[in-house]
């Protein structure tokens, strides 16, 4: 594989750094990242030690003293710079994204495009923070109430969107009035270091102050800084409900704010009356893009009984199509997963299929040979299991589709309920009453829920978050951007007397 969009990137030493305002750091620990698409060792990046990040921090404080006073549309224009440079560098940094995560090169580039889109919702919202005001009930008195930032905002995120997803938080802060000091994955670290180069000219032609952008590197000590640290009054974290399980409480015992995007246990019902072009297309998309390492992949097809074996054989027949190999080669569907761990995982899931009841309608499992010699590529699964399999409850981050039966919508919609987790759900049908009533308060219980498209994949305009386990975070669109900042009501008396809320007399002479 050649390498040359690194040097596009800016990433052309051996030892990439933790680029983070603070060049010149030397470290005394690395990590090594290498790809899963062929096993090639890529580089190497800094891991930030403890010293390293309070550094980092007290420059980021000192950071946001100024970064806070400049106007919101002001700081937009940076924001806006940046858009234009990923545009630049869109092929590349797409390129680094397929290659160091393992999904397809037009997903690498979606992913940029979506950083893209974000850039330019937020230069919108730069001029857009509004506040609301209300009638006092005291006599010349104006009240209303106006947002301000927070202060550091703490980003801590997943592999399987390497570059988007800080995006999403970090250019809503920026204009926010925040700070950043984001931790990528461990597994894709040289994606994080590469979108740095790329802000830093622009925060170096704009005069920003060093520290308004920060990137730190290493495992989840380096996340657990942040999630302990008192001077980071937001901690927005997307990964595992295990990881945010930790990290919730550890921040909410200090009093802090968490905005928690984690796992989902994604579903899809199928009506009788589906259009069954839209069944496959959501379905097969859903279940093994990304190879099944989406947070919003489909993971379960609730499929009405009159229609379930029609959808079964097309499934099947659809799987054997499916060609899998270098995501850099656009003739592939599927890539890699991310390590030989996520491998074993999904091997271990197929197990637990059968040993417990389920059946395998297709069983994929690891490849081997020409091609494959990362040891990270697999065929995606489709399992036949009751409604209520405890391994249905689970996500395995991997493409494994469980398939299940129902006879009314009412029992569909439970079913889709009845897990842990609430990110994305989706009714293919025709009829208006069926989508209606899966939408409605009694419906789906997810913090997105789709009508004849699938549960993968979603446009940064809306908010993006689920419930339950997934852990009620909002980030993206929408009114969104009030996480990242603080609400104070004011109340202003024009008069000269000092009337008392509620009437309450309060006489002094
Ligand atoms: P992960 O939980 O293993 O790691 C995510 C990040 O958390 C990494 O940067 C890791 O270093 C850090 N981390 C782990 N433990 C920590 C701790 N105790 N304290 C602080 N930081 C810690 O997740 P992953 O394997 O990288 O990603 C896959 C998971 O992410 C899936 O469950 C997927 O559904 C979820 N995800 C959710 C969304 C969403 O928006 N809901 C988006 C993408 C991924």
């Amino acid at each position: 594989m050649k390498l040359d969009f690194l040097q596009t990137l800016g990433l052309e030493a051996t030892n990439y750094g933790s680029s983070t305002g603070l060049h010149h750091m030397t470290f005394d620990e690395l990590i090594s990242s290498s790809s899963p698409v062929d096993g090639q060792h890529i580089g190497k990046v800094g891991s930030t030690s403890r010293a390293q990040y309070d550094a980092i921090i007290s420059k980021a404080q000192e950071a946001f003293k100024v970064w806070r006073t400049i106007p919101a549309p002001k700081r937009g224009e940076v924001v806006r710079q940046y858009g234009e440079k990923l545009r630049e560098h869109k092929e590349s940094l797409g390129k680094l994204v397929s290659y160091e995560m393992g999904k397809s090169y037009q997903e690498g580039l979606g992913e940029v495009q979506e950083m893209i889109d974000i850039c330019d919702f937020a230069v919108g919202l730069s001029r857009q923070l509004y506040g609301l005001t209300m009638h006092s009930e005291r006599p010349q008195h104006r009240m209303y109430e106006q947002w301000h930032p927070l202060g550091i905002v703490g980003i801590i995120s997943a592999f399987n969107f390497p570059v988007a997803v800080w995006s999403w938080n970090a250019m809503i802060a920026l204009v926010c009035g925040d700070v950043v000091v984001w931790k990528p994955s461990e597994k894709t670290p040289l994606c994080g270091v590469a979108c740095q180069n790329l802000i830093a000219d622009v925060l170096e032609a704009n005069d920003v102050p060093e520290g308004v952008v920060n990137l730190i590197n290493g495992d989840y000590k380096v996340g657990e800084y942040m999630s302990t640290d008192k001077r980071v009054p937001l901690v927005s974290a997307t990964g595992s409900t295990r990881m945010g399980r930790i990290v919730g409480a550890t921040v909410a015992e200090r009093m802090g704010r968490s905005l928690l995007e984690l796992g989902g246990n994604n579903a899809i019902i199928v009506e009788p009356d589906a259009d069954m072009n839209l069944v496959l297309t959501a379905g097969v998309f859903g279940a093994v893009g990304t190879c099944g390492q989406r947070c919003t992949s489909t993971r379960r097809l609730i499929i009405h009984s009159s229609i379930y074996d029609q959808v079964k054989e097309k499934l099947v027949n659809a799987y054997k199509q499916l060609k899998i190999g270098d995501p850099l080669d656009a003739s592939n569907h599927i890539g890699p997963l991310i390590d030989t761990d996520a491998v074993k995982m999904y091997t271990d899931a197929i197990a637990r299929v059968k040993s417990t009841g389920g059946s395998m309608l297709v069983e994929g499992g690891v490849l081997t040979g020409s091609g494959y010699e990362s040891g990270c590529y697999v065929s995606p699964s489709i399992a036949e299991v009751a409604a209520n399999a405890e391994v249905a409850q689970h996500e395995t981050f991997a493409p494994l589709l469980y398939l299940m039966r129902y006879s009314d919508l009412d029992e569909a919609i439970d079913i889709q309920n009845n897990v842990p987790q609430g990110l994305s759900s989706a009714i293919i049908t025709n009829s208006m009453r069926s989508a209606e009533q899966f939408l409605s308060a009694a419906g789906s219980d997810c913090g997105i829920a789709n009508v004849n498209i699938g549960t993968s994949g979603a446009e940064i305009g809306g908010a993006f978050g689920g419930e339950k386990e997934t852990g009620g975070g909002r980030e993206s669109g929408s009114d969104s951007w009030k996480a990242y900042m603080r609400r104070q009501t004011n109340t202003i008396n024009y008069g000269k007397e000092v009337p008392l809320a509620q009437g309450i007399k309060f006489d002094l002479g």
